[in-house]
């Protein structure tokens, strides 16, 4: 025991209070692991929506900083009494919301090392190894996912992966790249047209199913965005974007970007990228592919159908932070020129410029943030202490367990399957109205064995049941359907006539 409280102590040694400061790190974090093990081991038997109500950590915490300097077993008491019962368990098998975030042991210990070095990569010399990790991570990633090489650094092109901190970040990088090339394009065509002039034309198209942070990019890039209506498999088909490219051209509009969704949020559907790449291509626009969810599974080539035509596209994003294991943050994205985001980007003055410039990327032209987290390691702890094979078995095993799940619905007359399930999200609802499957949501979560969210399509309101935990075994599923089935009872037995 160091017998130093706290951190920061100054006693005229300061040798002996770096090496007591540093004992106190290893009691400190020997104790997290044991912590935190222990916390993944035993989370099902925490409720996994908290109970609490709004306000409830305020009156539970100081209202000031405290002067001195306080234990850490101190801390580590409150994290138990202050946090946790306001945590919502994301890690626990009853956790069906939304789309999973990743959690592993690999990557939380890569996060430690990443906070240790602590450098901020956004320049090749301002840490080389960050740099330099990211382009082959990038490399090995596209590769796990059969990606065309032209997305790739190792084409010897200009091609190549860079790490966002989410989806929503790509998506709207790529716009700005695909902004900034239009306009060139336009310019050369127009000389006496303003900027101003052009970009009021502008306009970009995705899916009415693409998620809201599609359409939020399409805000904050100050552009129109047009959302076209999917066919009957809730696909964008090329013909629906020609047509729409078509009218609005003849309204003086100039079409420059386009999203493809492959794994929507509300029911994980797929654009079609062979057509409206296909379209893309023809019309100029820059296609970029939105794969936030269901990219990760595309590392099991049994899945690799959905993102035929995928070698159109000029920019491809997926999150290993929702499924591959990796904890957030870590968006993949591919460009095949990223001229157009680099250009669109680069301001350098000279206190970012270094010797080396040009020989290997400058992230920081390659994103919104001028700092980055060194998070490829997170990637390469992962990549490496998994393996491909576990990486495609953990993906195996939860489309395994949608399907296990969708059987114990399809055998249950009263419920239906709203969309097919591929990847690991059932789309569900009773037989009946909205209102019914409504009371039923309600009920789920207020009783609070497990969460899920529901969705609507085409006035048609389901629960989604997403596959999460990297914990969840089918005993769970069994566990999960038996909680909805019985609290279906009760919602039918209420909405009989009489009752
Ligand atoms: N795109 C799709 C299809 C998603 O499902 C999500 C989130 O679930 C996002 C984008 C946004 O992801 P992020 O939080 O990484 O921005």
């Amino acid at each position: 025991m160091s017998g130093i409280q706290g951190f920061g102590h100054i006693s005229g040694d300061p040798v002996r209070d770096l090496r007591m400061e540093a004992e106190q790190f290893k009691e400190f974090a020997t104790e997290m692991a044991d912590y935190i093990a222990n916390y993944l081991e035993n989370i099902r038997e925490r409720q996994v929506l908290p109970k609490v109500s709004p306000g409830y950590l305020r009156p539970l915490l100081p209202d000031e900083a405290p002067q001195k300097p306080e234990k850490w077993q101190d801390v580590m008491a409150d994290v138990e009494r202050i946090i946790m019962p306001g945590v919502t368990h994301w890690q626990s098998p009853r956790f069906h919301a939304y789309f999973p975030t990743a959690n592993s042991y690999p990557a939380i210990v890569a996060d430690m090392l990443c906070g240790a070095i602590a450098c901020i990569g956004f320049s090749w010399i301002s840490s080389p190894a960050c740099t330099e990790l990211e382009v082959v991570m990038m490399d090995w990633l596209g590769k796990m996912l059969g990606l065309p090489v032209e997305f790739l650094a190792c084409s010897g092109g200009k091609a190549g992966g860079v790490i966002q901190g989410t989806a929503s970040e790509a998506t709207f990088v790529a716009l700005l790249g695909a902004k900034a090339r239009k306009l060139r394009e336009v310019k050369e065509q127009h000389p006496d047209w303003s900027d101003y002039e052009i970009i009021s034309k502008f306009v970009a198209y995705a899916s009415n199913l693409a998620h809201s942070s599609v359409e939020r990019a399409g805000l904050l890039g100050g552009v129109k965005f047009h959302l076209l209506e999917p066919d009957d498999k809730l696909s964008l088909r090329g013909e629906t974007l020609e047509q729409a490219i078509k009218e609005d051209t003849a309204k003086g509009l100039i079409p420059f970007y386009a999203v493809a969704t492959l794994g929507t949020t509300s029911c994980c559907s797929y654009d079609n990228l062979e057509e409206t790449g296909a379209v893309c291509n023809k019309e100029g626009v820059w296609l970029h592919v939105d794969a936030a969810y269901a990219g990760s599974a595309f590392i099991c080539p049994e899945t690799r159908h959905h993102m035929k035509g995928v070698e159109l596209a000029d920019s491809f994003n997926f999150n290993p932070h929702k499924w591959m294991l990796v904890n957030f943050d870590c968006s993949a994205m591919w460009l095949k020129d990223p001229d157009a985001v680099v250009n669109a980007f680069n301001v350098d003055p000279l206190y970012l410029k270094h010797d080396q410039q040009g020989s290997a990327p400058d992230y920081r032209h390659w994103q919104i943030p001028l700092g980055r987290r060194f998070r490829s390691l997170k990637l390469w702890f992962v990549m490496r202490l998994y393996g491909v094979q576990n990486l495609q078995a953990y993906i195996r095993k939860h489309i395994a367990q949608a399907h296990e799940f969708e059987a114990l619905v399809r055998k249950d007359e009263r419920f239906e399957i709203f969309h097919e399930v591929t990847m690991a999200l059932v789309c569900f609802r009773l037989k009946g109205s909205n209102e019914i499957n409504e009371n039923l949501l309600k009920r789920i979560n207020a009783n609070g064995v497990i969460h899920l969210v529901p969705s609507k399509v085409r006035d048609t309101y389901f629960l989604r049941l997403a596959i999460c935990s990297r914990f969840s075994e089918s005993s769970d599923i069994q566990l999960s359907w038996k909680e909805i089935s019985s609290l279906a009872d009760e919602v039918l037995a209420e909405a009989r006539p009489g009752k």
